[in-house]
């Protein structure tokens, strides 16, 4: 209900549906069966924590910026100069530039970039967000019932996010010191362009996962989250400008790290030898670094290194499957 308006997908009601269809004008109280199939269990005792009139008045708008209810320039001006101040991020405005810049140049529907713009001005209302504002709520993110839903929580650091930037064709760690308004400039201003519209458009999807969960009790499946980004993304780009996601090049020499608690992460290499054989070996590790398991493989094969990396690939395939 921040910013006056329920997250609650519309249904059971019209979606011109008055106020006064919640009311049972007999009792003159609130309909409670039908406010709570309608709206998620926060917005619904919301609502209900309203006081009514006995007096059953007809609906009207109300600005709720003057005290008479009215509206006047002089209280629009005076919100809009406040909603401004309370909404500026805490990163350096060359920081907050940059970041404008990349969210609109991102090749995605305006949906993504209108999320994106509220991510980096952080005013998406997670739990932590509306606690802050006011409202009383139990701030627990329930993907992983482990930490408050905020922010850099709901997109970076929950186990379950975690598992989804891994599952990822970016295949992404998590950086531990990042504030992500650093980690949205990093990627979202991204030279290889398919990886940052990759990266947005599964902020996004982690977004609608978690609201899906938190409004129509849908679990919240890492791997579904990641290839639905993916198929998105592959969708809007049109299959004749289809291209495969790569992984910035400065992650190639990056250090092992280990994957996220639950999963289990596979390496794989391939060389070529002079005397016309080529190899390859796959290790399999868990988060903790211990190998589950490891295999190698020798062939007479005289192929490219490009070509020995792709059949290592297949061998994996094969060996997994
Ligand atoms: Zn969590």
């Amino acid at each position: 209900m921040l910013d006056f308006r329920v997250c609650s997908p519309i249904n059971v009601l019209e979606a011109d549906a008055c106020v006064s269809q919640l009311i049972d004008s007999n009792t003159r109280s609130w309909n409670r069966n039908l406010i709570s199939q309608i709206f998620s269990p926060f917005e619904a005792q919301q609502i209900l924590n309203i006081p009514l009139s006995w007096r059953l008045p007809n609906d009207k708008l109300i600005w709720h910026w003057e005290k008479d209810g009215n509206f006047s320039v002089r209280s629009a001006h005076h919100m809009i100069k406040e909603t401004d101040n309370l909404n500026i991020p805490e990163a350096s405005s060359s920081n907050n530039q940059e970041i404008w810049k990349a969210v609109w140049k991102i090749k995605a529907p305006p949906s993504v970039k209108n999320f994106l713009w509220r991510l980096a001005r952080d005013i998406l209302p997670t739990r932590g967000r509306l606690k802050r504002k006011g409202l009383s709520l139990d701030t627990i993110c329930l993907l992983c019932f482990e930490a408050e839903e905020n922010r850099d929580h709901l997109f970076m650091r929950c186990r379950l996010v975690q598992q989804t930037w891994f599952c990822s064709s970016l295949g992404l760690h998590i950086p531990s010191q990042r504030s992500l308004q650093d980690w949205l400039v990093e990627w979202l201003s991204n030279k290889n362009i398919l990886a940052s519209q990759l990266f947005g458009i599964t902020l996004w999807k982690i977004w609608q996962g978690r609201n899906l969960l938190v409004f129509q009790n849908t679990p919240f499946d890492p791997r579904f989250i990641a290839s639905a980004a993916a198929d998105f993304t592959f969708e809007f780009n049109g299959a004749e400008n289809s291209e495969i996601v790569v992984v910035p090049t400065s992650h190639s020499i990056d250090p092992w790290c280990p994957p996220p608690p639950g999963m289990s992460k596979l390496n794989v290499d391939a060389g070529c030898f002079n005397d016309g054989f080529m190899g390859c070996g796959m290790v399999i590790r868990d988060n903790l670094g211990s190998v589950l398991f490891a295999a190698t493989m020798l062939e007479k094969r005289q192929v490219s290194s490009t070509l020995a990396e792709a059949l290592a690939l297949r061998w994996v395939l094969y060996v997994c499957h």
